[in-house]
């Protein structure tokens, strides 16, 4: 989800790349589990995180959502799933009742994330560091790969600036889609992207096949107006 914020008021100013060490360290956690608790809508989930947890739990998109793990929401007007996180405190659904995250070795991208954000410009994006967002005091450095914990961190890295991209080149013209083109993109997008089962091989090279007739889909769409 994008936010138009002022970098200076939330951030130390910097611009990190995933070999940089940033002030991260927050001694795992220990008790708090305020990043699960509390956040909205936020944890808005992509093409990778759900074939993460699809392929790992071995089961659908539609019962991910059917078990309240998930629910979907209107971004700019797309349709996009997200982690469900209860009200008043109790949270996400894959909160353990001892605080910890039950599926910590394949989370979704903006829990791994976090107190970090990404800075996109150029087809490209920068992380940086929310100063204000951790509870934890006295925060230790750690490197931003390590942070992250993502195997093949490159490809990674390239496949989050193509998905923003992508999403964002919608969203620069659906304002003058028909509803009709509005709702069959849509069903597009989550069926494509989201729905239709990932093979537990090669993420990125499944991503790449769907992003072709993506790319072919939001010009046809482009066109509905
Ligand atoms: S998926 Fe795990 S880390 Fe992310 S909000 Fe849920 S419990 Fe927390
Ligand atoms: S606020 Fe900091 S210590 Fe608490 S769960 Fe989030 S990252 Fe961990």
């Amino acid at each position: 989800m994008e936010r138009h914020v002022d970098m200076k008021e939330i951030s130390d100013g910097r611009k990190y790349r995933s070999s940089d060490m940033a002030k991260l360290g927050c001694n795992d956690c220990e008790g708090c589990s305020e990043c699960c608790r509390n956040t909205g809508t936020s944890i808005v989930l992509d093409p990778w995180d759900i074939y993460m947890l699809t392929t790992h739990l071995e089961c659908s998109f539609e019962s991910l959502l059917q078990q309240q793990y998930l629910e979907l929401n209107v971004i700019e007007g797309m349709i996009l799933p997200n982690i469900k996180v209860e009200d008043h405190g109790a949270g996400c659904h894959f909160l353990k009742e001892n605080g910890r995250c039950g599926i910590h070795a394949f989370r979704p991208g903006f829990c791994r994330l976090f107190p970090l954000g990404r800075l996109y410009e150029e087809q490209s994006f920068t992380y940086f560091l929310q100063t204000q967002e951790c509870k934890k005091e006295r925060r230790t450095k750690v490197k931003i790969s390590k942070w992250l914990d993502i195997p093949d961190l490159a490809r990674y890295e390239r496949f989050v600036a193509e998905w923003h991209y992508f999403l964002k080149n919608f969203q620069k013209n659906y304002r003058n889609m028909s509803d009709e083109a509005l709702r069959k993109w849509n069903l597009f997008l989550l069926q494509t992207f989201f729905a239709k089962p990932y093979e537990k091989e090669d993420f990125y090279q499944q991503f790449a096949e769907r992003m072709e007739t993506g790319r072919k889909e939001i010009r046809k769409y482009g066109r509905l107006v």
